[in-house]
C-alpha cells in the first residue's frame, strides 16, 4: 500500500471495479451488486495515521496497523470506507435486514409501483424442520415426498395472493392498499449504504450460525465476495479477529485452568457454582452457557469434563 496521507487522488479498488454492476445471485430470484465505493484498506490506514502521525509508518507496516485496530477495536478508522450495494430480497428477510440501522436506505416503494411480481420459492428438498433445542433454529430437512407437497402448497398460495392483488389493481383499489395481503415471500429492491465499520458488525451477526439461512446466503455473498475484494486486509483481520476468534469469560477461563491442571474435581465444583450443572432457562434441555462453553471446547480439541 502507499503512503497515502497528503494524496488527494481518488482512492480506486481495481478487483472491486471489476464486479461494479455484476449481480451475485442469491435463493431463487435475489441478488446483491455494488453500485458504488468510496475508500479502500488504504483509507482506513491513512485515517488512522491522522491520529497516531505519519511516524508510525516507520514502526508499523500497514498490513500490521490494520489488524491491530481490528483487534483493538479502533473503530473509526474503518468507517472510512463506505459501500452502496442494489439488493433484491424477499420481505421477510429484509425485515431482519432492516433491524440494522446503521445504514442508509431506499427501498423499491409498493406505494408507487406495482409490487415486483415475484415471491421466493423454496426447493422441495429445503423444507427445514424446527429444531427442538432453539426455538428460533432449525435442524434437518423433510423428506421430499412431504417437501413437494409444500412446495406445491406455497405456490397455490403465492399464485392466489397475487391474483388477489391483481384483482384489486384493476377495479382501481390504491396500490398502498392492494398490497397489504402480499405475502412476506414477495421481493422487494432497495440500494443500501453502510460504512465499512458496521458493515462488519451486520457480517459478524448475520453470517454467524445462529443467523436464519436465507439472510446468511446474503451476508455471506457479501463478505466473501465483495468486503474480501474491496479491503482484503481488513477482511483478513476480521475473520481472524472477529468471525473465527474465540472469547473466554472469567468463568470459563476458571474452567479451563482446572482442566488443564486435570483437577477434575475442582472442574464440576466451580460449574455447579455456576450452575451450569443445572437447567435454569425452560426453553433449553440443557444449560445455554454451559453448551457455548462445551461448543467452545470442542474447537479446542478439548472433551467435555462433566457428564
Ligand atoms: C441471530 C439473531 C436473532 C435475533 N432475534 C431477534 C428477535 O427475536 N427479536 C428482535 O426484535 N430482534 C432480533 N434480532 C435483531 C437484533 O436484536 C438487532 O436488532 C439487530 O441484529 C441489529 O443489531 P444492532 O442494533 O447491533 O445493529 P445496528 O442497528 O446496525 O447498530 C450497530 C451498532 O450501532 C449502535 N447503535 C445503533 N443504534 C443505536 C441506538 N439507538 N442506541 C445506541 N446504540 C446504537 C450499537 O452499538 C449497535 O450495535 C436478532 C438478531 C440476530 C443476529
Amino acid at each position: 500500500m502507499e503512503e497515502n496521507l497528503d494524496s488527494f487522488e481518488k482512492i480506486k479498488v481495481p478487483a472491486l471495479d471489476e464486479i461494479l454492476g455484476k449481480k451475485f445471485p442469491v435463493l431463487d430470484d435475489g441478488f446483491i451488486r455494488v453500485v458504488d465505493y468510496m475508500g479502500s484498506d488504504e483509507s482506513i490506514v491513512q485515517a488512522a495515521r491522522v491520529s497516531y502521525g505519519k511516524g508510525t509508518k516507520k514502526v508499523t507496516e500497514d498490513r500490521g496497523l490494520i489488524r491491530y485496530l481490528m483487534r483493538h477495536h479502533h473503530t473509526t478508522p474503518f468507517e472510512m470506507c463506505e459501500i452502496k450495494l442494489h439488493v433484491r430480497v424477499p420481505m421477510d428477510t429484509w425485515r431482519q435486514w432492516i433491524r440494522h440501522r446503521t445504514a442508509n436506505v431506499n427501498e423499491y416503494s409498493t406505494r408507487y409501483s406495482i409490487a415486483i411480481d415475484a415471491s421466493q420459492k423454496t426447493n422441495l428438498s429445503e423444507w427445514r424442520i424446527q429444531a427442538k433445542n432453539n426455538k428460533q433454529g432449525s435442524e434437518g430437512f423433510f423428506p421430499d415426498e412431504i417437501g413437494s407437497k409444500l412446495s406445491e402448497r406455497e405456490k397455490e398460495l403465492q399464485d392466489f395472493a397475487r391474483g388477489i392483488y391483481q384483482e384489486r389493481l384493476s377495479l382501481g383499489v390504491a396500490r398502498e392498499q392492494a398490497r397489504k395481503d402480499l405475502p412476506l415471500s414477495t421481493y422487494t429492491e432497495a440500494y443500501w449504504k453502510i460504512d465499512l465499520q458496521n458493515l462488519l458488525h451486520f457480517l459478524a451477526l448475520r453470517m454467524e450460525s445462529h443467523a436464519q439461512y436465507e439472510i446468511r446466503s446474503y451476508a455471506n455473498i457479501i463478505g466473501n465476495e465483495i468486503v474480501n475484494r474491496w479491503c482484503p486486509v481488513a477482511w483478513e483481520a476480521f475473520q481472524d479477529y472477529r468471525m473465527n476468534a474465540l472469547s473466554f469469560s472469567l468463568q470459563e477461563l476458571e474452567i479451563l485452568k482446572e482442566i488443564y491442571k486435570g483437577n477434575k474435581s475442582e472442574v464440576n465444583k466451580l460449574a455447579d457454582s455456576y450452575g451450569w450443572l443445572k437447567i435454569i432457562d425452560k426453553r433449553f434441555t440443557k444449560n445455554i452457557e454451559r453448551a457455548e462453553f462445551e461448543e467452545k471446547l470442542e474447537r479446542l480439541g478439548i472433551e467435555k469434563p462433566w457428564e
